[in-house]
């Protein structure tokens, strides 16, 4: 078992550039050039290529992207840098449903997930018994080998334990996306808040009244989907709300959906984010076709759309 099995090779990150050290137990099997070769990944380093490069590097490289004004989609970076929405989101764990300009991401040049060893001493079967623990023996090595080719990885580390530097990055590329069931808006497409949450005069009352939530304006018949996902637990007519559909949410919380012309669900049903529930109309207290919207914590209290969108 002595010196042999473990390959105690450190390889060690400055600058983008590889600096070898061979510990002085190294297999022998592996001299330390070959290493060298290996991607074991590391920043772009000091002279940064642009996005355009990036896209044509044949190695794995990463960098952290800082969120400009603009940039209004995940999709819009992904492909900039030749990667993907999913993979974006699995490795910053973050839907990215909304971008905060000066907000720093995660970037590269592949399609699958970008792991980052944060701790000393992490072997490769440790990062593939992470990620590689559906399906039979035959998925699993399977698994294994799409690491060991997407980043370039000596095959022998299949067989003689491996350690990564800290601070590596791995590129895991069957990865699956996690649920992140925050909250998006209830319709799609342009749309015109025409009246925002807070006190407002209103127009029907004629006084001064607080807003529980958003309007918003959309033609007749506009489809209506649930913010996230949820139980049905109201749905029918209530005064000033007209046809009304509240959903309640795992943590307690509710949402509301008012004036509407068409409810296409029943108290009692299970909703996933973005099921079709209504159609906009009018109904209730309502000067013209839009959605009322409304977001409500545990206690009942409305709190301010805005603030939830893109959030848990
Ligand atoms: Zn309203």
């Amino acid at each position: 078992m002595r010196g042999g099995k473990k390959a105690a090779v450190a390889v060690e990150l400055a600058l983008g550039a590889f600096v070898l050290a061979v510990a002085t137990r190294a297999s022998p099997a592996v001299a330390p050039y070959d290493w060298s070769r290996y991607s074991v990944m590391t920043p772009a380093g000091p002279d940064e290529p642009s996005p355009e490069v990036f896209r044509t590097l044949h190695r794995v490289v990463w960098t952290e992207h800082k969120i400009v004004r603009g940039e209004q989609s995940a999709f819009t970076i992904a492909k900039k840098y030749g990667t993907t929405t999913a993979s974006l989101q699995a490795t910053n764990n973050d839907e990215l449903y909304i971008l905060g300009v000066g907000r720093k991401l995660t970037v590269y040049n592949r399609v699958g997930q970008l792991y980052e060893v944060k701790k000393d001493s992490e072997t490769f079967e440790r990062v593939a018994a992470r990620f590689c623990r559906e399906g039979d023996k035959r998925r699993r090595q399977a698994c294994e080998e799409g690491i060991v080719l997407a980043n370039r990885l000596p095959g022998s580390l299949l067989v003689n334990e491996y350690e990564f530097p800290r601070g590596s990055r791995i590129l895991i590329t069957k990865f699956a996306v996690p649920n992140f069931d925050t909250y998006h808006l209830p319709i799609t497409g342009s749309y015109r808040i025409s009246s925002g949450f807070g006190s407002r005069y209103h127009p029907i009352l004629k006084r001064k009244r607080m807003h529980d939530g958003y309007d918003m304006a959309k033609p007749y018949g506009s489809p209506v989907y649930a913010a996230k996902s949820g139980v049905v637990v109201d749905a029918g007519w209530v005064e000033g709300y007209g046809q009304l559909i509240t959903i309640r949410h795992v943590d307690g919380w509710t949402t509301r959906y008012g004036h509407l012309s068409k409810i296409l669900v029943k108290p009692g049903q299970k909703v996933n984010r973005g099921t079709l529930i209504g159609k906009v109309g009018s109904t209730g207290l309502s000067t013209g076709p839009h959605l009322h919207f409304e977001v409500r914590n545990k206690d009942g209290k409305a709190v301010n759309p805005g603030a939830k969108i893109g959030r848990r």
